[in-house]
């Protein structure tokens, strides 16, 4: 019994121990988001099946807490969800990126498409909206050069408000995306109403194209049912050569994976890809 009493201490001082690590990490990425250098962005390449050619970048955030080591976002971006830090962290992502895709553009490395990603307090903010129309109108960047992600779990939150969001970032000339396709448990019947441009398929269903009994229907599913909506499908986590061919041939339109390159620094990827479009 008192072995029992010892183990409940144990775990309450370790949920305490949790929680003050919660909050020093939280006060740290808040003086990050205010500071200069620990926050930075990293971006992977998409590639367009067809033809090979680099036709976007995805924007993925890093942190070096304290100017150290990384801390993975898995790790700290759902405690920024959870405590209302991602509507200001967001904004941090959104006017990074957007400034890189400018810089790009202006040094004639044109054409690329940047997507960003949107958490679902953030999106939900009643700042969101207005901070994206003054950022895109001020810059005024060519349209479809700016995509938005959002979950496949964030767009059956749903109905108008949602359908209204979307269109009014569209009138800007923003594309959507719908991240972690397959994952979640989308009506289709609703699917077919959003205003949307991209599915990207979940990384579980390309690692499963290695596996052919498991996986490949629903990759050849999202695929075809891109095709009947009019959307394009974009394949994530691609590794191997081999899932390469096999979304090659269930002609899905785009791919992003450690087999072209892991999401770099902006000086890194610019050396990638000019090394990539030598004869
Ligand atoms: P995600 O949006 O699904 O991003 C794809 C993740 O897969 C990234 O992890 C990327 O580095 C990783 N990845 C890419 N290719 C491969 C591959 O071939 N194999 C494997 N095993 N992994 C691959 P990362 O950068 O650690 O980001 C994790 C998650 O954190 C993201 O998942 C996204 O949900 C979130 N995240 C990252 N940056 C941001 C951001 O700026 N804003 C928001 N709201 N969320 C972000
Ligand atoms: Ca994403
Ligand atoms: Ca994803
Ligand atoms: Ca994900």
């Amino acid at each position: 019994k008192r072995r029992n009493r010892g183990g409940f201490a144990d775990y309450s001082r370790a949920m305490a121990a949790e929680r003050e690590e919660s909050l020093a990490l939280l006060n740290d990425l808040r003086a990050a988001i205010r500071g200069e250098h620990d926050l930075q962005l990293f971006y992977q390449p998409q590639i367009e099946l067809c033809s090979g050619r680099v036709i976007g970048v995805e924007a993925l955030l890093r942190w070096r807490r304290h100017g150290g080591d990384f801390v993975r976002p898995d790790h700290f971006i759902p405690l920024a969800e959870r405590s209302g830090l991602i509507v200001d962290l967001g904004a941090w992502v959104l006017d990074a990126a957007l400034a890189q895709i400018y810089e790009w553009e202006a040094r004639g490395i044109s054409g690329l498409r940047m997507s960003i990603n949107v958490s679902l307090a953030q999106f939900r903010s009643a700042s969101f909206l207005p901070l994206v129309e003054e950022r895109i109108r001020r810059l005024a960047l060519p349209a479809g050069c700016v995509e938005l992600e959002i979950t496949e779990s964030m767009a059956m939150l749903g109905a108008d408000s949602l359908i209204e969001t979307l269109g009014r970032l569209k009138a800007l000339g923003l594309s959507i995306a719908i991240d972690d396709f397959g994952a979640g448990f989308s009506s289709l019947a609703y699917l077919q109403q959003l205003p949307v441009d991209r599915l990207k398929i979940d990384r579980a269903f390309v690692t499963a194209l290695s596996q052919p009994t498991s996986g490949q229907p629903i990759a050849r599913m999202i695929v075809d049912l891109g095709r009947a909506l009019g959307l394009v499908v974009i394949a994530e986590g691609v590794e191997t050569a081999e899932q390469e061919a096999q979304l090659i041939t269930m002609q899905c339109a785009e791919a992003q994976g450690y087999l072209y390159a892991r999401p770099l620094p902006a000086a890194e990827f610019e050396r990638w890809l000019a090394a990539r479009s030598l004869p």
